[in-house]
């Protein structure tokens, strides 16, 4: 179980160094085993700071951008999360060991399957569900921070909408492949805040409130 365990401190480490400074993230860093997350044949680069490829034309992203996010939402122990974006489970089984509830919509109906295969076989036991994230989840809505990992052409209307005030929504917003960092702060019902971090990259969001094709 701890074969990774130096690599995973490693990654800590060269977090640190890059800016990461919130103890909560790094935590969750060290103790998620994202060697699980990843095809067989990338296992040895799991603990690199880097993307990679898991299929579909999809990724795992960067842990660097993944504690960015994280941190950025400034979430609290038993905050209810919206990820968009499911991917690998890999940024949703961080938010997990954070504490967090975690509810999040995959819209690649081989990757929802082998996420939520994954998650269980660890005993990681989520809200998952399969269909196009963009519009949120209305049934489980307000929460108090949604993180979309995959870029948009511009702010999904129903995500701000499902966001409690008080809540942030952190998300990749500009050109394909090409996107600011975007946290936006609920600061009541029809009052937000940006703040916008540029170089970023990420593979599209596709659905009704993102972009129409890959
Ligand atoms: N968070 C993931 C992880 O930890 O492995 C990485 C996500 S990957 C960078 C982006 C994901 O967003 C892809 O799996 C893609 O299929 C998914 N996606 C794109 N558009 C979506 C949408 N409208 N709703 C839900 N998922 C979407």
């Amino acid at each position: 179980m701890n074969k990774y365990k130096s690599d995973r401190e490693e990654l800590v480490k060269n977090l640190f160094n890059k800016g990461i400074k919130d103890l909560d993230v790094l935590k969750a860093v060290n103790k998620v085993e994202r060697h699980l997350f990843v095809p067989a044949s990338l296992v040895l680069h799991a603990y690199q700071d880097s993307a990679l490829l898991i299929g579909y034309g999809q990724t795992i992203s960067q842990p660097y951008t993944v504690a960015f996010m994280t941190s950025a939402l400034r979430l609290k122990k038993g905050d209810k999360v919206l990820e968009i974006g499911t991917g690998s489970g890999y940024q949703a089984a961080i938010l997990h060991a954070m504490g967090m509830r975690v509810f999040s919509i995959e819209r690649n109906y081989d990757l929802f399957i082998s996420a939520q295969d994954r998650l269980d076989k660890m005993n990681i036991h989520l809200q998952l569900k399969y269909g196009d994230g963009t519009i949120g989840w209305a049934e489980h809505a307000p929460f108090d921070g949604i993180i979309v990992t995959a870029g948009a052409p511009e702010i999904p209307a129903s995500l701000k909408k499902q966001l409690k005030p008080g809540g942030r929504l952190v998300i990749p917003v500009g050109d394909k492949g090409r996107e600011d960092m975007v946290c936006i702060l609920k600061e009541s019902e029809d009052e937000f805040s940006e703040e916008r971090t540029p170089n970023f990259a990420f593979v599209p969001l596709i659905g009704k409130e993102g972009w129409k094709n890959a």
